[in-house]
C-alpha cells in the first residue's frame, strides 16, 4: 500500500513500555523521519518491574529502571525520535485513573500538534499495561475536539483480532528499514538478548536477523475513526 508519509504534521507514539517501540512500530517511525516528520514517543513506564535482566544477567531488580531507561534513550537516538518519559509504574498501569493518564496524553497530543498517533487497541494488546496505555490514548482523543483529532492507527495483537477488527488496513513493509530497526531492538538489551537467542539457538548474527525479519517485517496497524 502506498503511504504519504510527508503529508503528517507530527507523530506521536504512546506506549508504555521501552521496547515496545522497537517491536511495534520501529520501520514506521525511520519512514516517517525519512519523510522529514517529526516523532515524539511518550513512554508510560521504563518497565521496571520486567523479569528480564539480560541473557546472561547484567541487571538486577535495583539496576533495571536505570538500564531500562539508557537503552530506550539509545533506540530513541538510533530512530531519531523525541522521547517523553511519562513516569507511570511499570504493571500498575491498569490501576491509574484513566482519566488523569488521559488529561496527561491530550496536553501532550494538543502541544506537539500531532497528525497522527500510534497506540495500541484496548483490549486486543494483550498486556494489561498495553490495553490500558491504549485506553488512556483513545479516551484522549475522544475528548478532543471534532475536527481537530488526530488520526489513530492501533496496534492489535490478540488472536482473536481479525475476527473482531476485521484485517489491519494499515500494513507497512520494514524490509527495506529493517537494519534500523534491528538496531534498534538490539539497543534493548536487558530484553532482547534472550529472546533473539531463542530465535536462533546459535550466535549467528545473519541468521539472528533474517529470522528476526520473519517475525517483525510488517508493522500492522487498525485505523480508528473517533468522529
Ligand atoms: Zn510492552
Amino acid at each position: 500500500m502506498e503511504i504519504d508519509y510527508s503529508k503528517h504534521r507530527h507523530v506521536v507514539v504512546i506506549y508504555p513500555h521501552p521496547d515496545d517501540e522497537s517491536f511495534g512500530t520501529a520501520g514506521t517511525v525511520v519512514k516517517f523521519r525519512e519523510a522529514g516528520v517529526p516523532v515524539t514517543y511518550l513512554c508510560g513506564t521504563l518497565g521496571e518491574m520486567g523479569r528480564n535482566m539480560g541473557s546472561p544477567f547484567f541487571a538486577n531488580r535495583e539496576t533495571l529502571p536505570e538500564i531500562r531507561k539508557q537503552e530506550l534513550i539509545q533506540a530513541c537516538e538510533i530512530l531519531d525520535m523525541d522521547l517523553q518519559m511519562l513516569g507511570y509504574r511499570d504493571k500498575t498501569m491498569e490501576f491509574e485513573d484513566v482519566q488523569l493518564v488521559a488529561d496527561d496524553l491530550r496536553k501532550r497530543i494538543e502541544e506537539l500538534d500531532a497528525s497522527l498517533v500510534i497506540t495500541f487497541y484496548p483490549p486486543y494488546a494483550v498486556h494489561p499495561d498495553h490495553n490500558a496505555m491504549g485506553r488512556a490514548a483513545f479516551r484522549a482523543i475522544e475528548q478532543m475536539e471534532p475536527g481537530k483529532r488526530p488520526e489513530v492507527w492501533a496496534n492489535a495483537i490478540s488472536n482473536d483480532r481479525e475476527e473482531i477488527l476485521g484485517k489491519p488496513d494499515v500494513v507497512i513493509d520494514t524490509k527495506d528499514v529493517f537494519e534500523k530497526k534491528m538496531n534498534a531492538l538490539r539497543a534493548h538489551k536487558s530484553q532482547v538478548d534472550g529472546m533473539l537467542k531463542r530465535f536462533q539457538g546459535s550466535s549467528d548474527a545473519q541468521n539472528e536477523f533474517d529470522l528476526a525479519l520473519e517475525y517483525f517485517q510488517y508493522e500492522t496497524y487498525h485505523t480508528v475513526n473517533f468522529d
